[in-house]
């Protein structure tokens, strides 16, 4: 078979993928071992393989198919949008009619003092793009010196070089020097290692005193910004304990440093608010979003820009030299109104908060009685557990490193037709916001089965 004609047969399509294809954040050598998982269709919460398994979508793709797949909503937004201007760009005193829609939109549906927004086609580059536009706030604002953005270890904020630099994780870091000089870390609130023994509200505000302690250190007058996720996503789906965020936003404030939510995962209804700022009750200056925006249907990322910041761009400073061939790409914004408008008509955050969120907790929960898992927790349709040796009480004993046991128990769920992350010894998910009851039930009897088989292959 040469090597350009089509094919489904799975085994000439590993070749032809090991072959060709680098894949993102994948040990090659494994995979080429192993041979991908080729998916080849989605509908609903289900994706199926090309061995014809189907399996649930646990991780909504990348945290993106909100609204669930084969929406013909969004297909007949994109191929309406195709025939009639598959493609013009924003810069130079020209505009679309799809990202000027967009724009409003998000106008609306963003908390109040957001009037603007930048187009970007990912998260990484909406990271990049308030890099930069915070760097020329403060200079505009005559305070040049204002330049370094706090971020947290293990947080996430991208893969470019600056949302590489912007997030937390030591193996990116290791590879190509990062971070750029100007980026620094505090700890994360994980306070299942590190607020053990202490009163959540505590330990909520000890976390929000190391942001205090670092701009000590580095000096208030050349401290730009400080970025979080209102849930680290990546990171293992680590929920803030209560406080932390009114503490990070009181401390900002009294420092004179811009607040930024990097809304990627938690924007677009995955709390159960339609951005993650609303649900834990702060008000950032700049929002990154990205993923849940076009539920994944079409790249579209951006930058909400606060009242603060946008005056002074637009107002004093109006020139901002930044921008993408294909910020404001008619399709994706369209792609994007139509998911919006989709997720109004089925009043979709109101069902996350009132609904299938709550419902997700209580069956989530249950597992916490399984003896492989510490600590579940849900957050609106996000969740995650601990994989532990054993447990009595809230003493627990931890897997070694090298029993691998996140990876284990995942190679379990995608057996058991569920997809799991795995985040070292962390098991997460966040399904498509659209999962009714039936599913979610099925879900968690898929994990538990997962969790057994775990159980057995490490005893
Ligand atoms: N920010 C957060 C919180 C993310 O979770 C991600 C991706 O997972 C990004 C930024 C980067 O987005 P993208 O992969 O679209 O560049």
């Amino acid at each position: 078979m040469s090597a350009n004609e089509t094919t489904t047969d799975t085994r000439e399509l590993q070749r032809r993928d090991s072959a060709h294809y680098m894949h993102p954040f994948t040990d090659t050598k494994a995979l080429s071992a192993q041979g991908a998982r080729i998916v080849v269709r989605g509908e609903g919460v289900h994706i199926w393989d090309s061995e014809g398994n189907q399996i649930i979508d646990g991780m909504s793709g990348l945290w993106c198919v909100n609204m669930g797949y084969g929406r013909h909503e969004l297909i007949q937004a994109a191929t309406k949008q195709l025939r009639e201007l598959p493609f013009y760009n924003s810069f130079f005193n020209t505009s679309v009619v799809p990202a000027i829609e967009l724009a409003g939109l998000l106008a609306e549906v963003t908390p109040p003092g957001f009037e603007h927004f930048f187009f970007t086609n990912s998260g990484s580059e909406g990271n990049d793009t308030i890099l930069r536009m915070v760097r020329r706030y403060w200079d505009i604002e005559g305070k040049p010196k204002k330049k370094t953005i706090i971020g947290r270890k293990n947080g996430y904020h991208g893969s470019t070089v600056a949302g590489a630099s912007l997030g937390g994780m030591s193996y990116m870091h290791e590879q190509g020097d990062l971070p750029i000089p100007g980026i620094a870390h505090i700890e994360q609130p994980y306070a299942f290692t590190l607020g053990r023994g202490k009163a959540p509200e505590d330990f909520g505000r000890e976390a929000a005193g190391w942001l205090e302690a670092k701009i000590l250190e580095l000096g208030a007058e050349n401290v730009a910004a400080f970025i979080g996720e209102p849930v680290q996503g990546a990171g293992g789906v680590i929920i803030p304990p209560p406080g932390y965020w009114q503490e990070i936003e009181r401390i900002c404030r009294k420092y004179d440093i811009l607040l930024i939510s990097d809304e990627v995962i938690c924007g677009f209804g995955r709390l159960g608010r339609w951005f993650g700022c609303e649900y834990f009750g702060f008000k950032p200056d700049l929002m990154t979003f990205a993923k849940g925006v076009t539920s994944g249907y079409q790249p579209l990322g951006g930058v909400a820009v606060g009242e603060r910041v946008a005056s002074a761009l637009i107002g004093r400073g109006s020139d901002f030299n930044h921008g993408f061939t294909y910020s404001g790409h008619p399709v994706a914004c369209a792609v994007a109104v139509a998911n919006i408008r989709l997720m109004q008509r089925e009043g979709i955050v109101e069902r996350v908060a009132e609904d299938t969120g709550p419902y997700l907790r209580k069956r989530f929960l249950e597992l916490g009685d399984h003896p492989l898992v510490a600590e579940p927790q849900t957050c609106g349709m996000t969740a995650g557990l601990v994989l532990v040796r054993s447990k009595s009480h809230n003493e627990y004993a931890p897997f070694d490193a090298e029993d691998g046991v996140g990876m284990v128990c995942r190679r379990h769920c995608f057996e058991g037709g569920i997809i799991m992350r795995a985040v070292g010894d962390r098991m997460i998910i966040a399904p498509p916001l659209v999962m009714s009851h039936a599913e979610i039930d099925l879900m968690c009897g898929r994990i538990r089965g997962a969790l057994d088989r775990t159980a057995d292959e490490l005893r």
